[in-house]
């Protein structure tokens, strides 16, 4: 199909509340919608979201990138991967946002979801099983500050229907972390699962602390407890009842390679890895080393949770949780909000229709 139109529609949301975590507080989050069209009319819409403050790109980097949407137009949207790449080397966010269209797009054209799109060309004995479902838990992002209003959020998310919660852990003091996941364990009960995560805040001696401290209350992995990423340091706080989780320090199939994963939780973002087709590679190969693959967006608007949610659909086992931390925490009379929901569907075509109609110029 050839590009007849390609727009960039910069946009900036506030959060309901800051967030606090390990890399510093949060407040606001700003990016880019990418939308290629065909000649018939059909668009194919892409989130550029970098995570700035994780020392990824910042947002004019990617400004700079999108800046060449418009030589897209004449192009045959099938054939964008040589594109996608070079604009990965610079800038993964843009990169997945033309990814993203390019396969949201081609997914319209077939009338199937983005997920099963991606089976149907992936010639693997996988895809050929694969069962595609129709909707995917969402694991919820705390981010009330004070132990009493977290009490009574984690109190309404257990009688929302969620199964799945995330802390961040590592943005203030032990202390003050260990009382925070003591409320949402005796709050959200002995079945809920608890993932951590402390964007790598910690020294090593700091984190293997941390990790004696918050073990007792049975979390499902922690994301990134150390600064320093080495697979040496990460060997010294294996074993300390938590299991842990790459997340920002895998960047790419290079990074997954250097730091040998081994059994640790793989959190994978289309943000970061520069795109939906990266994305899905780096995580089958790691679930094919035996790893366990949790897909998250990067606190995205409706775009990047769609994109996030479609992915969850191909490499989750069926109660793994989505992490989508736009859905709760971006400000939600704005047009590019998520509804929180337990659950997210699947939606077809493309990406699904409900990141239609809010963003219509
Ligand atoms: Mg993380």
């Amino acid at each position: 199909m050839t590009i007849a139109r390609a727009t960039v529609r910069p946009f900036a949301v506030s959060f309901r509340r800051p967030l606090v975590t390990g890399a510093g507080t949060v407040a606001r989050r700003a990016g880019f919608i990418v939308e290629i069209e065909d000649g018939q009319g059909r668009v194919g819409r892409g989130e550029a979201s970098p995570a700035h403050w994780l020392g990824e790109e910042d947002v004019a980097t990617t400004a700079r990138v999108l800046d060449a949407a418009p030589t897209l137009v004449g192009q045959d949207s099938g054939d964008l991967a040589a594109i996608v790449d070079a604009w990965r080397a610079r800038s993964p966010a843009a990169a997945c946002a033309l990814d993203t269209a390019g396969v949201d797009l081609a997914a319209r054209a077939a009338g199937v979801s983005v997920a099963r799109w991606l089976c149907d060309v992936d010639a693997s004995p996988w895809s050929r099983v694969h069962r595609v479902p129709d909707r995917v838990p969402v694991a919820a992002l705390l981010a009330t500050d004070g132990l009493q209003p977290l009490e009574q959020e984690v109190r309404d998310l257990v009688s929302e229907g969620y199964r799945t919660l995330k802390l961040k852990v590592g943005g203030r003091t032990l202390a003050e972390d260990v009382a925070r996941v003591a409320v949402v364990r005796t709050v959200g009960g002995p079945e809920m699962r608890i993932r951590l995560d402390a964007n790598r805040a910690w020294a090593l001696d700091e984190a293997r602390a941390a990790l004696v401290a918050l073990a007792p209350f049975g979390p499902d992995f922690i994301e990134e407890p150390l600064r320093d990423s080495a697979p040496d340091a990460w060997g010294r706080v294996r074993g300390l009842g938590i299991a842990l989780a790459r997340d920002e320090s895998i960047a790419s199939e290079a990074d997954y390679q250097r730091v040998a994963c081994g059994g640790d939780v793989l959190v994978v973002k289309a943000a970061r890895l520069g795109g939906p087709t990266a994305t899905l590679a780096l995580g089958r190969r790691a679930r094919a080393d035996g790893c366990r693959v949790v897909v998250t967006d990067a606190i995205e608007t409706t775009t990047g949770c769609a994109l996030a949610t479609q992915l969850a659909a191909l490499l989750h086992h069926p109660d793994e949780a989505v992490g989508l931390g736009g859905a709760r925490l971006l400000d939600e009379s704005s047009a590019h909000a998520v509804p929180a929901h337990p659950w997210s569907e699947v939606g077809s075509p493309g990406l699904g229709d409900r990141d239609r109609g809010s963003l219509a110029s």
